[in-house]
């Protein structure tokens, strides 16, 4: 199938590994070029060089905290400047910390919010307004299947996601006529280089290896293994595609079939 990406300008935010370096690296892969963004510039750079090594695309790794107004400005800016305009927009951050309601201070969710659902915003607010007038865009945000079924002690995760998402279905609608989607595509556990910190933390924390800690979550899916960060990237390049043009301000959870729900 032909995805149509090729030549599309890309961004793709919070990338330097990941399920953000493999979005950057699947959209580059279908051709795309791809402006991909880190809190550290270096790590950002390097991210970049290596799509680009494998894939031979156009791949810029840049500078920019998702949480910071004048980076996000600056990121778009550069991708606009160089490539005249933005067709995708991949938003992504590092996920809040697991936490319960008694242990959570009101700071704590404002943070949360900021990293997990104002960043994904703040970016379409410098992109949209392109989109709409070049009657085409993709804004596809990273969430979590914490949407569709939460997860006990990841009330931030729970909490701020589902106000992206109800965010993100009412700009589908306003934006929808004007040839630009808004959807998120929502991981189960993957298996990235944060999950396999977490399942060594948790591991030392409960007296249990590393892999035992994989093999529980592994077993919460009827398909008995966790992702690998490709799966996401896959299904964030078929929405990103042309081949996506009627799909709009749906979350597609790429779980395994964790999610126990019918929708
Ligand atoms: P990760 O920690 O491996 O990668 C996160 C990336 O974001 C890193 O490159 C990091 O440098 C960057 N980043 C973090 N904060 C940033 C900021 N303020 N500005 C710019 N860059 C920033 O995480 P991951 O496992 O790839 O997960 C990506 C997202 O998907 C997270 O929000 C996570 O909670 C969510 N998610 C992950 C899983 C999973 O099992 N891995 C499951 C569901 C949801």
């Amino acid at each position: 199938m032909d995805f149509g990406l090729q030549d599309r300008v890309a961004l793709v935010a919070a990338a330097s590994r990941g399920i953000g370096f493999a979005c950057a690296r699947e959209l580059a892969r279908e051709g795309a070029r791809v402006f991909l963004c880190s809190r550290n510039e270096g790590h950002a750079s390097e991210a970049a060089a290596k799509i680009k090594d494998e894939t031979g695309a156009e791949v810029r790794g840049l500078r920019a905290d998702v949480t910071n107004n004048a980076d996000i400005a600056r990121f778009v800016d550069e991708a606009v400047e160089h490539a005249g305009h933005v067709d995708i927009c991949v938003t992504n951050a590092g996920g809040p910390p697991a936490t319960v309601f008694a242990d959570t201070d009101l700071d704590m969710f404002r943070q949360a919010f900021e990293q997990n659902a104002l960043s994904a915003i703040r970016l379409a607010k410098f992109v949209l307004p392109g989109m709409i007038e070049q009657k085409w865009g993709r804004i596809i945000n990273i969430t979590s299947v914490s949407v569709k079924q939460p997860i006990e002690g990841l009330l931030l995760s729970n909490t701020v996601r589902a106000g992206l998402t109800g965010w993100a279905k009412t700009v589908s609608n306003e934006v929808a006529a004007n040839g630009v989607t808004v959807n998120n595509v929502a991981p189960g556990y993957t298996l990235t280089e944060r999950q396999d910190e977490l399942a060594e933390v948790r591991g030392k924390a409960s007296g249990k290896s590393k892999q035992e800690v994989i093999a529980t979550w592994a077993m919460q899916a009827p398909i008995q293994r966790l992702a690998a960060a490709e799966e996401i990237a896959a299904a964030v390049a078929f929405l990103a595609s042309e081949r996506a043009s009627f799909i709009t301000g749906v979350t597609l959870q790429v779980d395994g079939g964790w999610v126990r729900g019918l929708l």
